[in-house]
């Protein structure tokens, strides 16, 4: 079995009428990195799939993770009517956003959501108006049906049973994190979140905490290791122990490390991963933990 293909550790924490899947399709921070260093865990950055017991799917940023994603769904051959989630429009966010494929397909229908200023970032990504050559296309001349609804910043936001809470990013210039809920299972999403007491543009980490309390799956930004967090202060980003922490605060059963460093080999992620794990042991939690892993699929 190929490496890019492993998929995490089967546990079971499946509810029998509610199944929800997540895929990765890109795990890194700052810049895709792609080579030989970066096979296992990934050179893309964020794009995650989400697939509801309905079928509907949601998909989280826009980073060059999406364009493997595009593909996918094309050669599904399935009608595409998607919700596209993004969490701040930090270029590796969403400069995949032109290279997802089913934009240029008529039958496509994308619902956009997300932090208040996500249309400007992914327009951008063409053009900021009339086509002013950041991209061979003009965004008005996309043949997809794109909507914008701006629901997040009003409240909750429900997609087929699916229920989408969202909280402020510790991180310059704002943006959102995520918690999902269906059939009883709760997942969160918050990268790009620098956890620290002073609450300095976002929240404490206990209100993090409330946010993620009971999650069964967490995903957090882990870019740093604690020797490298003081020099990167107001970054945005968090150390590995400060992710456990929250996570071993809010009860939460599953931690997957994300927005790996683009400086970072897969040893170095993995050795990432270990420290946290042995954290666990430490501190004699149950929790599992993971290191998120480009291709991988996650169900619960
Ligand atoms: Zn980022
Ligand atoms: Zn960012």
């Amino acid at each position: 079995m190929s490496i890019l293909k492993k998929t995490w550790s089967v546990v079971d924490i499946k509810s029998e009428s509610h199944i929800m899947k997540i895929r990765f399709w890109g795990t890194r921070g700052s810049i895709a990195v792609p080579g030989k260093e970066t096979i296992m865990y990934g050179g893309n950055t964020t794009c995650l799939e989400m697939t509801l017991e309905s079928g509907k799917k949601i998909i989280i940023d826009a980073g060059t993770g999406i364009r493997a994603l595009g593909n996918k769904l094309l050669a599904e051959k399935e009608p595409i009517d998607v919700h596209l989630l993004i969490t701040h429009i930090h270029w590796d966010h969403i400069l995949g956003f032109p290279f997802f494929d089913p934009l240029y397909e008529t039958s496509t229908k994308i619902s956009i959501e997300g932090f208040p200023t996500c249309m400007k970032g992914l327009r951008s990504t063409f053009d900021n108006r009339m086509g002013d050559g950041f991209f061979p296309l003009k965004f008005d001349d996309l043949k997809a049906e794109i909507q914008y609804q701006d629901k997040l910043s009003k409240g909750a936001l429900e997609i087929d049973g699916l229920v989408v809470d969202s909280i402020f990013l510790q991180h310059p210039q704002g943006g959102y994190g995520y918690r999902f809920r269906e059939g009883g299972k709760t997942l969160v999403f918050l990268t790009d979140n620098e956890l620290r007491e002073d609450a300095w543009i976002g929240r404490t980490p206990k209100e993090y905490a409330e946010f993620c309390k009971d999650a069964d799956i967490l995903i957090h930004d882990a870019q740093y290791i604690p020797k490298e967090i003081d020099d990167r202060r107001g970054w945005g980003h968090s150390d590995y122990t400060s992710a456990f922490d929250l996570a071993h605060e809010a009860n939460v059963k599953r931690l997957i490390l994300f927005h790996h460093d683009p400086s970072r080999s897969d040893l170095e992620v993995a050795a990432i991963r270990v420290s946290c794990e042995d954290l666990a042991v430490r501190s004699n939690s149950s929790m599992i933990v993971e290191a998120a892993q480009e291709n991988s699929e996650l169900e619960l």
